[in-house]
């Protein structure tokens, strides 16, 4: 039996940990970005992740002790270099990156009133907020989002964007609801920063707490369940914690926002940490933080995805 679970989980435990090293055996020391290219890499640690017993933190010396494991992850890693294990060719995620470089500059256009849901009306969309040495939210959002796209690119997903670039005008939220909805679609990410008092930090993942409007009470369960996924990927290797501010251990249910009202796909929304806290903002303001940040955003909707 038990050789039987070895020898499947390799193919398991790859689409998940390729494109970042969320093991839950890692929670405590985590590792930098880790590039497409070295997915494979990650195979022999991925699989010490699914066996309990040998769930340590991946040390030298666990290493040294375990060479046998480490001889199997390079044999895997050689024969899945022929094969890959997991296709999601075929599978389709929306990056809902939030605001646009050009909102500033067009109020009267960002403020007109479009379906939220449930009958209610919101401003089409809004700026932003932004650090206190001016990194605004939404060049972080589109960056971040970029970075996403490509790693999930890597694992055959295809990705589509709510706005093709950081220099227009919206999309209206009713309108980004709209491209995430479309047939298909598996999975919506919203891909936003907060902008709190500077005492706060840390993400906290926005969940609907009643059923989106027009969702079957089966897709409202898989939001849930995409915003669980994206969570505990965000709290093992992002490098932000759960927030301190808002919500209860880095979730927060509330009814307003219209992508998640509008929501009859599996969605989510994310605030990726408080620009207005100078150790957020310094993760945020870096491309190692905001790759670091990305990594763990990919590997919770590659989890999510693998479910
Ligand atoms: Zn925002």
């Amino acid at each position: 039996m038990r050789r039987r679970l070895l020898s499947v989980l390799p193919l398991v435990a790859l689409s998940i940990a390729g494109c970042s090293s969320a093991g839950p055996s890692r929670s405590s020391s985590p590792p930098p970005a880790v590039p497409p290219s070295a997915s494979v890499a990650s195979s022999s640690s991925a699989v010490a992740t699914q066996t309990p017993s040998k769930s340590v933190s991946p040390t030298r010396s666990t290493a040294a002790r375990r060479p046998t494991t480490s001889a199997a992850g390079r044999t895997s890693a050689a024969r899945r270099t022929v094969a890959p294990p997991v296709s999601y060719s075929g599978t389709t995620v929306v990056l809902n990156p939030g605001h646009n470089g050009g909102n500033a500059s067009h109020t009267a256009e960002i403020s007109r009133l479009v379906p939220a849901g449930y009958g209610d009306y919101k401003a089409c969309d809004t700026t932003g907020t932004e650090t206190n040495a001016g990194y605004s939210e939404h060049a972080f959002n589109w960056d971040v989002a970029k970075r996403v796209r490509a790693l999930l690119q890597a694992h055959g997903v295809h990705v589509v964007m709510t706005r093709p670039d950081d220099t227009g005008v919206g999309p209206c939220v009713d309108e980004r609801a709209a491209i995430g909805n479309r047939a298909g679609v598996a999975a919506v990410i919203s891909i936003h920063a907060d902008g709190a008092p500077s005492s706060g930090h840390g993400f906290h993942v926005n969940q609907d707490s009643r059923r989106p409007d027009g969702a079957s009470a089966a897709t409202a369960q898989r939001s849930l369940d995409l915003g669980r996924a994206l969570h505990d990927a965000l709290q093992q290797s992002s490098g932000l914690v759960p927030s301190t501010y808002i919500g209860s251990n880095g979730y927060y249910y509330r009814s307003d926002l219209a992508g998640l009202n509008l929501a009859t796909r599996p969605a989510t929304f994310l605030e990726l940490g408080n620009m207005r806290n100078s150790g957020d903002a310094a993760r945020q303001s870096s491309a190692a933080g905001r790759e670091r940040i990305a990594s763990a955003v990919a590997a919770g909707i590659l989890a999510f995805l693998g479910r």
